[in-house]
């Protein structure tokens, strides 16, 4: 279904931007890898998912707080593959503290990474996408980009500032074959929850196993966590033919968290 079409998935080496990039492969679109940690791993995973469409896979090691950095990732998308095709800004960390004691410059770096990069990529991949009268661009927000939690003022300003810079794009591109939305996922198990999770056990004195239930039972009501393959289900969906008029949506695919 993809064939001929490039991704570019930023925050790929790992998680849900890994889980996706392999979905997207796997319908024979090439991918551009990007993210911080050993990039050969990923790569062969993901080569190895387009392997029945012959699929290139590239890596650009940008730092997504970096606008220059972000310039250089569509200088190199570009001269080797042409336009982007698909835009995946997935890149994410998180920092937990009370508002009174958010360290000023993790507040940068989350607002940085998790909200500046999209507009940054959005920007440089949006006018070779109305050239083609086709793209499509998918925001990794969160259920926190559509409720709160207390400690996660600079996650859920950035998430919330993602799900409103989806709805804008989604209005400046509505007669064109360019396509913005957002998925807001709810607890996934990667090494970004993983460290919530061992920070909860610490904290309670109690084990991971226990922490892990407590943090599922407190927000999501399917006691389950989401997959990374789920949420590639969904960008592979909203790639489709099917969802070329979903547009500015919010997408939650979060076992039933924002219901409640
Ligand atoms: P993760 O920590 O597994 O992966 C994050 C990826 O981003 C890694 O590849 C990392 O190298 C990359 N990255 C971090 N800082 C970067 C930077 N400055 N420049 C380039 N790359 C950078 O996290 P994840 O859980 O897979 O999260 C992916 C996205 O999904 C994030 O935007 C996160 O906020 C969002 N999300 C996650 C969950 C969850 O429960 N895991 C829930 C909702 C939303």
């Amino acid at each position: 279904m993809l064939k001929g079409k490039t991704a570019l998935v930023t925050g790929s080496t790992s998680g849900i931007g890994l889980g996706i990039a392999r979905q997207l492969a796997a319908q024979g679109a090439n991918i551009i890898l990007n993210g911080f940690g050993d990039a050969d791993a990923p790569r062969a995973e993901v080569l190895q998912a387009g392997s029945a469409h012959g699929i290139r896979v590239g890596y650009h090691g940008a730092d997504m707080s970096k606008p220059a950095d972000i310039v250089d990732l569509f200088k190199f998308a570009e001269s080797e593959y042409g336009v982007v095709d698909i835009l995946v800004n997935n890149a994410g960390i998180q920092h937990v503290a009370n508002v009174e004691d958010f360290p000023v410059e993790k507040w940068d770096a989350v607002i940085a990474i998790n909200l500046s990069s999209a507009f940054h990529t959005t920007r440089l991949a949006v006018p070779g996408m109305r050239a083609k009268n086709w793209g499509r661009i998918i925001n990794l927000a969160s259920a926190h980009g559509l409720v709160a939690s207390a400690g996660k003022s600079a996650y859920v300003a950035a998430k919330h500032g993602l799900v409103g810079l989806t709805k804008s794009v989604a209005l400046e591109t509505a007669t064109t074959g360019v396509t913005c939305n957002a998925i807001c996922p709810g607890w996934v198990l990667t090494p970004l929850v993983q460290k919530q999770i061992e920070a909860r056990a610490e904290k309670g004195g109690i084990s991971v196993e226990q922490a892990q239930k407590e943090l599922l039972g407190e927000k999501q009501p399917s006691l389950q966590f989401v997959t990374p393959e789920q949420l590639g289900d969904l960008a592979v969906f909203l790639c489709s033919p099917g969802a070329s008029n979903v547009r500015g949506v919010a997408w939650n695919v979060d076992g039933g968290w924002v219901a409640q």
